[in-house]
């Protein structure tokens, strides 16, 4: 099969389109899936550059994200037949510990997630647990398909699960424009919630505003903090979802009212900045951190889009063979929205 994988760690110039054996069934509770369609994340650019601290052997196929045609299934499957059309749940724990009984596979310390200690969905064919693949909601394309599973899961449940976010509350979301931060919007507004976005592009905030954002501030001209307080009247908001960290941290702190939730998956700005604990106390806040999701919550979201048309929004598509060029526009932060691969 044709596939991208990397032979070493570094820039875009190591991610090689060649000729790849093809996956064989090995477990009778796999199956192998022909893709149609992948999705970039940020974390593709990290296991790319070696910077996760997972230790992945080499070489290696990217890919979080995938959806296609179910080709082989193993001896014991049966929640999936060949020519089902799915999209695929990312990750998969040791199958024993105490969190894999209970659904949280998510955060099991043997976690393997696809593209990182799993061979990924670069490709045109992938291996996977059965228990992984799901039916591609209706109306879906293998594009859209493969766009929301990682960012709606991460989403979900920080917003949903951990937030519970209600009606009419105040939704602040930094950074609008990536993957997490978009699926945030459409998921906060489906909730019904009144949307602020942040970013340091005023052409970003204008296509948040088309997506359904109640405001958008340019954290380059204004302190977000101030605005929302003003935007507010000195109340603050809800919720904040901060997967940005660094210096806006604070700043999203600052911007919560009483009682309120800040959720994170991520600090792409800086891991370490510095917090003012009694403001945290205070105001009664509360700091939910999560990465992905489990399989009750990818449950809910493909119910979600059934019934509320809510389809991922899609940047860019790229040729399966163009993938670097996919990766320097995430790493660039041009997109808004999913950036596809077609396969
Ligand atoms: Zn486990």
């Amino acid at each position: 099969m044709k596939a991208v994988r990397i032979h070493e760690h570094g820039g875009v110039d190591k991610l090689r389109y060649e000729e790849v054996e093809d996956p064989k069934l090995t477990e009778a509770t796999d199956v192998i899936v022909q893709l149609k369609a992948a999705a970039l994340n940020h974390i593709d650019i990290w296991n790319r550059r070696g910077l996760t601290g997972i230790e992945i052997s080499l070489p290696h196929i990217l890919g979080a994200d995938g959806a296609g045609i179910v080709v082989e299934v193993g001896e014991q499957v049966n929640n999936v037949k060949r020519d089902d059309a799915v999209c695929l749940y990312p990750p998969t724990g040791c199958g024993r510990c105490d969190l894999c009984m209970t659904d949280r596979d998510f955060m099991c310390l043997h976690l393997r997630a696809l593209g990182e200690r799993l061979e990924g969905t670069y490709a045109e064919y992938v291996k996977l647990p059965a228990k992984n693949c799901f039916s591609i909601p209706p109306g879906l394309s293998f594009e859209e398909a493969a766009a929301f599973p990682l960012v709606f899961l991460t989403v979900w449940r920080m917003l949903v699960t951990n937030a519970e976010i209600k009606p009419g509350e105040h939704v602040l979301i930094l950074g609008i424009g990536g993957g997490v931060a978009s699926a945030a919007l459409q998921v906060a507004k489906h909730m019904g919630t009144h949307v602020m976005v942040t970013s340091s592009s005023d052409e970003k905030l204008e296509m948040a505003k088309n997506w359904g954002a109640d405001h958008g501030i340019n954290y380059l001209k204004s302190d977000f903090a101030r605005e929302v307080r003003a935007l507010t009247g000195k109340r603050g908001v809800d919720v904040v979802v901060d997967s940005v960290g660094g210096e806006s941290w604070a700043k999203s702190l600052a911007s919560l009212t009483k009682g309120g939730r800040l959720v994170t998956c991520g600090a792409t700005a800086g891991a370490n900045p510095p917090t003012h604990i009694p403001r945290i106390f205070w105001n009664h806040l509360k700091i939910f951190g999560s990465t992905l999701g489990s399989r009750e919550e990818f449950r809910q979201i493909l119910n979600f889009m059934r019934t509320s048309q809510v389809r991922p929004i899609i940047d860019q598509l790229f040729p399966l063979k163009e993938v670097a060029q996919a990766h320097r526009r995430l790493e660039e932060g041009k997109q808004f929205g999913k950036i596809g691969l077609q396969i």
